[in-house]
């Protein structure tokens, strides 16, 4: 009931690589009934939705992230993800920052996401955008500055798999985002339909933010959390810990062999 409670709240699918799943679903655009195939161009789509479209940033090959053991690679088995917050945590935060020009990786974010991906996790950042509501900046902004991230990242042989962003704010200017919402951060909403759009089993999925709003809505919906520094935020300077250690914690975590998490013992196999 959640999940379809926050199907109309404006969570957005921004983009979505096809991925290592031999078997598994097509690139489906969560939300709309439209398909992006592997190395097509995405191109704005279902217009008359506000903001619904597929980016069109390059196409990982499939078979990059199929080494290694995924235990997700059966369709029939829900898979884990990693969701990220995105400023302050992946890239340097500017406060409502609509210039792609300053996107900045915090240093060992594409190791961490190459580590975590080879230890089979999906990965998805869930932002708060509030600046969309405040009219600061535009959701074309957004786009732009999320390829910008996808082509840094990229460079480096790392990608994201979907992009969910909050518009919302209550004291937004644009009165159809200025409302109370369930996808807000620390509300969990966007990891919630996240979860329904990916086959995520939550319980064994992590969140890994720089503010506790991030914890907050991990831990709501039942995700393991850890917080990272946020080297640009003197609130949050050296609460938390860096990105490659972040990686390395939640990869001993997951490990078969762990005591705490077997990677196996939560998942709720089909008859
Ligand atoms: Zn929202």
């Amino acid at each position: 009931m959640r999940i379809a409670a926050t199907r109309d709240l404006g969570l957005l699918v921004v983009l979505r690589h096809q991925t290592c799943l031999s078997d598994g679903p097509p690139s489906v655009v969560a939300g709309s009934d439209e398909t992006l195939r592997n190395g097509e161009q995405g191109q704005p789509r279902n217009q008359g939705v506000p903001g619904v479209w597929v980016d069109n940033r390059p196409i990982a090959p499939t078979t990059q992230a199929c080494d290694g053991a995924f235990d997700w690679r059966d369709d029939r088995q829900p898979c884990r993800a990693v969701f990220f917050d995105r400023d302050g945590t992946l890239i340097v935060n500017y406060p409502y920052n609509g210039d792609e020009r300053r996107v900045e990786l915090i240093p060992g974010a594409a190791t961490a996401l190459n580590a975590l991906r080879q230890a089979g996790y999906r990965l998805i950042v869930v932002t708060n955008q509030s600046g969309i509501a405040r009219e600061i900046i535009s959701v074309a902004d957004l786009k732009r500055v999320h390829t910008q991230l996808s082509r840094q990242l990229w460079e480096q042989r790392a990608w994201i798999d979907a992009y969910y962003y909050c518009p919302h704010h209550v004291d937004g200017k644009d009165r159809s985002l200025a409302l109370p919402c369930a996808c807000r951060k620390p509300s969990p909403g966007m990891l919630m339909r996240a979860a329904a759009e990916w086959s995520i089993d939550l319980s064994r999925s992590w969140m890994i933010g720089d503010q506790p709003s991030d914890l907050e809505a991990g831990a709501a919906c039942g995700c393991r959390v850890v917080r990272v520094g946020s080297p640009g935020d003197e609130a949050t300077r050296g609460a938390g810990v860096g990105l490659l250690d972040a990686a390395q914690i939640i990869e001993s975590y997951g490990a078969p062999s762990s005591p705490i998490a077997p990677a196996k013992r939560h998942v709720a196999r089909p008859a």
